[in-house]
């Protein structure tokens, strides 16, 4: 064939149910960081995740990590522990608020923040400098972190956890959704996620009162009088009605992508797990991931970049698995506990092409590619 399409690793997926609501706000000139279509779209939110909890919507993932950390507190001198192996926006906003991010590696089962290795970062931070003030745990790639046994060590020592869902919007753990699993959990509808609004993000809470801090936040701190008056520094981190009902018509769809992320997984899965070379993360019991991107490990840096440059060859987008925050040169002088599984996984893991708009035909291909890599 002459021309390829490129394909990408995970990329905006509309249903054409967005319009109809992105419609609704021309209509009624509601083009504003507020509306009928945000309260909608949160309505829509408490709905899917169906566990008494509270929604707002923000401009971002990160803009919902900051003002979580915000609510709890977090200031100038605090420690935050945070899941090294993650995206920089986990961890980004506790540098904004004037804290430090101590680093947690992973555990093999899930490959987020290890129960263990929480513990000793816990006890060792509390014999050489102070208890740190909140917990960032990560639901890396949609497969759900070890909620029970990470809640049940932040409950030991009085430590809130924030629940970074941004790429487990749509997975569970034993019945229950992510992002309603700790004490304020996020989302993020970027570009990439497995919905998205093009960008923005939400803030999930248990009290109503703190959601309507986050709001009241979100939209310059203004207090109750005819002019502006302010006794607190607000931000600008409010979703658009716009953006909102992109985000409505995204959730009537939401577990048609999910199925769709999970049946990518599975092909590759059917298709490449009789190499010993190649493994994929399982679900343990009572685990379920909206498997956001498929993400294969192999047995070398050297044959994982076989296939990543093979693809590419090919006009094929994969990438290696997130580079540990306590790997990057931003965060060198970090403290951090580590075990060594997430400088592995970073090493041999690769992320498949995993869009819930990949044809079969587009699987084949990449198939194939991987399969003349395995057969030289
Ligand atoms: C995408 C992502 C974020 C940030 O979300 P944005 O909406 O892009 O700001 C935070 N954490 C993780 C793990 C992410 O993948």
């Amino acid at each position: 064939m002459l021309t390829m399409t490129k394909i990408y690793l995970s990329s905006p997926h509309m249903s054409g149910l967005e319009q109809k609501y992105v419609n609704t706000a021309f209509d009624t000139n509601w083009i504003a960081p507020l509306g009928p279509l945000v309260d909608g779209f949160e309505n829509d939110i408490e709905a899917y995740l169906n566990n008494d909890i509270h929604a707002s919507v923000l401009s971002s993932g990160t803009a919902s990590i900051h003002l979580a950390l915000q609510l709890l507190g977090v200031g100038t001198g605090d420690e935050v522990l945070c899941q090294s192996f993650t995206f920089s926006a986990s961890a980004n906003p506790i540098v904004y608020q004037g804290a430090t991010p101590v680093f947690v590696d992973s555990e093999t089962d899930t490959w987020n923040m290890s129960p263990e290795l929480l513990e000793i970062a816990i006890n060792d931070r509390l014999n050489s400098y102070k208890k740190p003030k909140a917990i960032i745990a990560v639901h890396l790639y949609g497969m759900p972190y070890k909620a029970n046994e990470i809640n049940a060590i932040a409950k030991k020592y009085d430590i809130p956890v924030i629940e970074d869902s941004a790429e487990a919007l749509g997975s569970s753990y034993f019945g229950v959704k992510c992002g309603t699993l700790s004490d304020i959990g996020i989302l993020s509808f970027n570009g990439n996620k497995i919905i998205t609004t093009s960008g923005g993000g939400a803030l999930i809470t248990k009290s109503l009162d703190l959601k309507q801090k986050a709001v009241f936040l979100s939209t310059q701190a203004r207090d109750q009088a005819p002019h502006y008056e302010h006794s607190s520094i607000g931000y600008n981190y409010r979703m658009s009605n716009v953006l909102a009902g992109i985000g409505r018509g995204q959730m009537e769809v939401l577990d048609e992508r999910v199925e769709a992320r999970r049946r990518n997984f599975q092909f590759y899965k059917n298709n490449l797990s009789k190499f010993d070379s190649i493994q994929f993360l399982e679900e343990p019991e009572g685990f379920y991931s909206n498997r956001w991107l498929s993400c294969i490990i192999t047995s070398s840096y050297e044959q994982r970049e076989s296939i990543r440059l093979a693809l590419l060859e090919d006009d094929i987008e994969s990438r290696p698995l997130w580079k540990p925050m306590h790997m990057q040169p931003v965060f060198k002088n970090a403290v951090s506990y580590t075990n060594g599984v997430s400088e592995d996984l970073f090493n041999k893991g690769l992320c498949l092409p995993s869009g819930s708009n990949l044809t079969q035909q587009d699987l084949e291909r990449v198939l194939q590619i991987i399969l003349n890599t395995l057969s030289l």
